[in-house]
């Protein structure tokens, strides 16, 4: 029986004649199809002789069809795809954080499939600088004298602690020693920039005074470095950036700030109180400051060094800006992102900014049109409801704003939370919810209205 079957399997030069098999050598190459075909016949041959009755109901032609059909589809799938963030949380970091505004992606790709003046100043057909590119629009948007991009902001940090500090002691509060995920801890980058860390103060409170003390001749720089993820409440104490910069003016120390997120409008009328406006850190007088370009300002991957004209060139000559510097393509989607902020339209056109702006009503009318379409289709055993609910800003930002949001909640009478999140998960977009008290809740502020689409077809599906 089974030798009937192997038998009658098609041969690879025929099943290569077969229309699905002619669109796919369209698409790559018949190379490519002949070899997948030939993994295909020989996982059918294997299944067809280790159980007899393998196939026996089948129309075995285009049961090979199909396979071939998924195992291409499957193989042409690239390993770093895009998601559909459900869960609220704005900037998260294992998501890809800032999605970029269609101006900057429209950039990146003009400069990425074409040639550019990346390093060649075309006025005077010479060549050129790269790590002039955005400087101006960061210079006109910052209110600094002078700007470097670097790879991101934990380069950034090194980068300006190496050129400003190397051999020479960094004064930090012990409240300021942190971590931030994967790798980032303030003294280990210190150490590894060759700088000594010189804390201060202590966990809680850090006074002026306890600065001032510190400052001896071998103080090369006080450094600031916004919490970020986590925050000291309770009997706390912590001197301005006034003060600091006060102190440091007197001795003759330049102050940097590590701004983390760095957010370039004041996002408080939206709930996010807690972020540091970086024109504003520029403006009371820190000497330099670092921020990332993915976290709130809502561009690529970037690290943002801005600040005094003398301390500025002084990091764009460290040999180590070779190793740390951006391409192309960074600098494009960059320069196209503060283009937005220049002409007024960033709230309106950046991602992560209209998620975080976007009012609990507008997100609960989403909420509850998505409901209403699903439960017209109607699907069996499920139950949704639109609730009241928390959005996180993510990214190691504003850890004590959560914003009001409206969420779907889905349960089912077959099927556990787990199983749903699981499902939606799967899917050829996978849709990342998030788990609460035992149900399903799906976040529409970090959902594009497009993908309101694949979210119905998802749980219609269930
Ligand atoms: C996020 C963050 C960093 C690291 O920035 P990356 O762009 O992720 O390298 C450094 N310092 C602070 C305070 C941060 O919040």
């Amino acid at each position: 029986m089974s030798q009937n079957l192997l038998r009658n399997i098609p041969s690879v030069d025929h099943l290569l004649e077969l229309p699905a098999a002619q669109e796919m050598i369209r698409n790559s190459s018949r190379e490519f199809v002949r070899e997948r075909l030939r993994q295909t016949l020989e996982q059918v041959r294997a299944e067809i002789r280790s159980s007899s009755d393998a196939f026996q109901e089948t129309d075995i032609q285009s049961e090979i069809e199909r396979r071939l059909r998924e195992g291409f589809d499957r193989s042409r799938q690239p390993r770093l795809r895009r998601v559909i963030n459900a869960s609220g949380v704005v900037l998260h970091t294992n998501l890809g954080r800032a999605p970029l505004a269609e101006e900057a992606a429209a950039a990146l790709v003009e400069i990425a499939t074409h040639y550019s003046n990346l390093e060649y100043t075309v006025e005077q057909g010479k060549r050129g600088q790269r790590d002039v590119h955005c400087e101006e629009l960061l210079r006109q948007l910052l209110g600094c004298e002078a700007a470097v991009v670097a790879n991101n902001n934990a380069a950034a940090v090194m980068l300006a602690l190496n050129t400003l500090a190397a051999g020479g002691e960094v004064i930090v509060s012990r409240g300021e020693l942190i971590e931030i995920g994967a790798g980032f801890r303030i003294p280990e980058i210190m150490e590894r920039s060759g700088a000594l860390l010189r804390e201060v103060g202590t966990t809680n409170k850090t006074h002026i005074s306890d600065y001032e003390r510190a400052i001896n001749e071998r103080t090369r720089l006080i450094l600031r470095v916004h919490p970020s993820n986590y925050r000291i409440i309770g009997f706390t104490a912590r001197p301005s950036l006034e003060q600091l910069v006060s102190l440091a003016r007197e001795r003759n120390i330049p102050v940097f700030e590590d701004l983390g997120s760095g957010c370039l409008v004041d996002l408080s009328p939206y709930g996010i109180k807690d972020e540091p406006v970086v024109s504003r850190s520029l403006a009371l007088g820190a000497s330099v400051v670092s921020f990332s370009g993915d976290k709130l300002l809502g561009g690529p991957q970037a690290g943002i060094i801005a600040g005094r004209q003398e301390l500025v060139q002084r990091i764009r000559k460290n040999p180590l800006m070779r190793a740390l510097r951006v391409d192309k393509l960074t600098y494009s989607a960059l320069e196209a992102t503060l283009q937005l902020y220049k002409q007024g339209v960033a709230l309106q056109r950046i991602p992560i900014l209209r998620a975080l702006s976007a009012s609990k009503d507008e997100i609960e009318v989403r909420a509850l049109n998505l409901v209403n379409r699903i439960k017209a289709v109607g699907v069996a055993d499920l139950e949704l409801n639109v609730i009241d609910g928390q959005s996180m800003v993510g990214g190691g930002s504003a850890p004590e704003s959560a914003l009001q949001t409206s969420l779907i909640e889905l349960s089912h009478n077959k099927l556990t939370a787990v199983d749903i999140e699981s499902h939606l998960r799967s899917r050829p977009i996978p849709i990342i919810a998030r788990i609460e008290r035992d149900r399903v809740v799906i976040d529409l502020r970090t959902v594009i209205l497009e993908e309101e689409e694949e979210i119905f077809r998802a749980v219609i599906s269930l």
